[in-house]
């Protein structure tokens, strides 16, 4: 899926979809089986994005399914409109307009609470279409009836009412469907889902509007839902009740694990084999009732043996051959990301990595500043209390520009909490926070990355599943765009200024040795690397640094202060760390927190001399 050469993978889908009704009937597939194949292919590209590519598990996609089906039919049946696609397109917009208007509700939950509520609006939808709808949808009996589609040309009419003219009719709206789907999931938009996928803590903390992506997401599924409903009546010359059942939304997740989730192939290839086998246990082995059983049993032998599902399967066998199997850890990521890579980067022309760098000039949009004058951030009176616990009091903070500050204390004493405040992660219990001469206090953490404040983490929040470079290019992507955009049709490499800006970051934190490494793959030390260049990539003009040396070793200690050093030049940055030996030999001043109070602030000199710091916090170890 990670090509490079545009347009191969559409290529190839036209060919296989060409070449299906030549090979397939030697096994045993009948038209009909292969049309009901691509419908289900078509509903399953968009679950794939929504789940593959976002993570999002709905088991609510009947409802959708079975909306764009029942207005076509509608349309078709009762209305007596006689224009076929027509009738579909708008049963589709319906289903998406329902998409909308449901994400709204099921995306102000995340994880299991998500699905569920999907579950019920399925259930919901499958109740109204039964009962108060049954006027207009035939209740349990369906809307009989649905035609097959003409078209006019004048001089004669073509009919789609054979067997594999309509075959012919529901792969072209597969190949359509693929086309659009592939563009979407390589464009800057499409993009973001994988990272949303992989970590939506830090893509909202890079500066992306995550709700925004997922409701995005969540119409797109509907939109592929309710075309393939409308399909499905075609299809069978009638719209059946069954679209609206839990068993459709389940049939389609089922799908989509068998095939392989996050591949958009991945339904298609799952509902060749479903129906196949359900065809074969039912007709060819009379299995009766049993059936099912079967076809469970071997769902479970599929997902067990092969988590990634057939593609992942093939693909993993494809790398084992072309013997980049030890290399690989995890999966890589599916079709996004096609413009950002090594190809790309060499035209950026990427420059060797040397120790302390003269920084290279930064793109156009970067925040860094070289006026250094007042301050930029201040803090007054932030208190964090979580119930009886009182993390910060009443604190006073100002920092300058241009300014490198430190800030040490024992553990519990409040400087976690105290970065979170500032990075409107968590809002204060009361105080107030001026960043850039703005009132920030109540905003969120997209919102004030997006002015140009952001932190790197003290446990890593990286992507995972993406690579060094698409990790960058994720945070890069937020200060190019903003946080939301609809840039669909767009390519990520024709962002002005994108590429340049990842090599420069890559170059900063020392990871141009293995860009297109997963970051699973990576030490730990080059990942708390990339964590620190996850923040640098947005282009803050204030950073935070929470612990950057936590849990490294002695080595990797004395490289990332030297990393800290290089990244320092030009930029205002706040520093949390344990080492007091490395923070007091890289900051100019130092805030000393105990108990959730600030006890003093001072140059380094002025703290390792201090007596009520050495009492409070050293303990003697500095006077040693
Ligand atoms: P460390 O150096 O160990 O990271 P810290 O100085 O960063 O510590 P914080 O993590 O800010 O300290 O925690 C300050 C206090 O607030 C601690 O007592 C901690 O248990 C408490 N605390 C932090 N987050 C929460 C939370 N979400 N709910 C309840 N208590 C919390």
């Amino acid at each position: 899926m990670r090509s490079q050469r545009p347009f191969v993978i559409e290529a190839l889908t036209a060919i296989g979809l060409i070449v299906a009704p030549f090979v397939l009937p030697y096994l045993d597939f009948t038209p009909t089986t292969m049309s009901r194949i691509v419908v289900w292919g078509l509903f399953g590209i968009g679950f794939d994005i929504l789940y593959g590519f976002t993570g999002l598990l709905s088991f609510g996609q009947s409802a959708f399914y079975g909306t764009g089906g029942m207005v076509a039919a509608y349309l078709l049946t009762i209305v007596g409109f006689p224009r076929v696609v027509i009738a579909v397109i708008v049963g589709m917009i319906a289903a998406s307009i329902i998409g909308y208007l449901i994400g709204l509700i099921a995306l102000r939950r995340t994880g299991i609470y998500f699905a569920m509520i999907t579950v019920a609006i399925a259930e919901v939808f499958y109740f109204v279409e039964f009962n108060p709808l049954s006027e207009y949808t035939g209740g349990e009996n369906g809307l009989p009836g649905v035609p097959t589609p003409t078209f006019p040309l004048g001089f004669t009419t073509i009919h789609i009412d054979t067997d594999w003219s309509l075959y012919t009719f529901f792969a072209f709206w597969y190949l359509v469907g693929i086309v659009i789907a592939l563009r979407i999931v390589r464009s800057p938009f499409g993009v973001i889902f994988s990272a949303i996928r992989d970590n939506p803590l830090r893509a909202a903390a890079v500066g992306h509007n995550v709700h925004d992506y997922k409701l995005a997401a969540f119409v797109i599924a509907a939109a592929y839902a309710g075309l393939a409903g409308g399909l499905l009546g075609v299809l069978q010359g009638f719209m059946p009740p069954e679209a609206f059942t839990f068993d459709t939304s389940g049939q389609l997740v089922i799908q989509t694990a068998i095939g392989g989730a996050g591949t958009l192939f991945g339904p298609l290839v799952g509902a060749t084999v479903w129906l196949y086998l359900s065809d074969f246990f039912q007709n060819t082995l009379h299995l009766g009732a049993t059936w099912k059983l079967v076809l469970g049993i071997v769902f479970v032998l599929l997902v067990c043996f092969l988590h990634r599902g057939l593609i992942g399967g093939i693909n993993d066998l494809y790398d084992l051959a072309a013997g980049r199997g030890a290399a690989k850890v995890e999966p890589e990521a599916p079709a996004a990301f096609s413009g950002v890579t090594a190809e790309a980067a060499q035209k950026a022309a990427p420059i060797g990595f040397a120790r302390e760098p003269a920084p290279p000039a930064m793109p156009a949009a970067s925040r860094t500043t070289n006026d250094f004058s007042g301050p930029i951030l201040r803090a007054s009176g932030l208190t964090k209390r979580y119930g009886g616990l009182l993390a910060n009091s009443d604190i006073h903070f100002t920092v300058n520009r241009g300014e490198l500050r430190g800030i040490i204390g024992p553990n519990g004493a409040g400087k976690t909490t105290l970065f979170k405040m500032l990075t409107c992660e968590v809002p204060p219990t009361s105080g107030k926070i001026m960043f850039e001469g703005r009132d920030i206090t109540g905003m969120n953490v997209t919102d004030v990355c997006q002015l140009g404040l952001t932190k790197s983490y003290q446990v890593n929040q990286l992507f995972t599943r993406l690579t060094v470079r698409e990790n960058l290019t994720i945070a890069a992507l937020a200060e190019r765009r903003g946080k939301f955009r609809l840039d669909m049709l767009r390519r990520v490499r024709k962002i002005y200024g994108l590429t340049e800006q990842v090599e420069h970051t890559l170059e900063l934190v020392d990871l141009t040795a293995h860009p297109d490494k997963p970051v699973s793959a990576l030490p730990y030390g080059e990942k708390r690397r990339l964590e620190v260049g996850l923040a640098l990539a947005c282009s803050p003009s204030l950073l935070l640094l929470d612990e950057p040396l936590a849990g490294m070793s002695p080595r990797e200690r004395i490289e990332m202060v030297d990393l800290l050093k290089s990244i320092s030049r030009g930029r205002t940055i706040i520093i949390i760390d344990h080492d007091m030996h490395s923070l007091f030999e890289l900051v100019e001043r130092v805030t000393v927190l105990q108990e959730g109070r600030v006890l003093i602030e001072g140059t380094p000199g002025e703290i390792k001399g201090n007596k009520a710091v050495q009492e409070a916090y050293l303990g003697g170890v500095l006077a040693a």
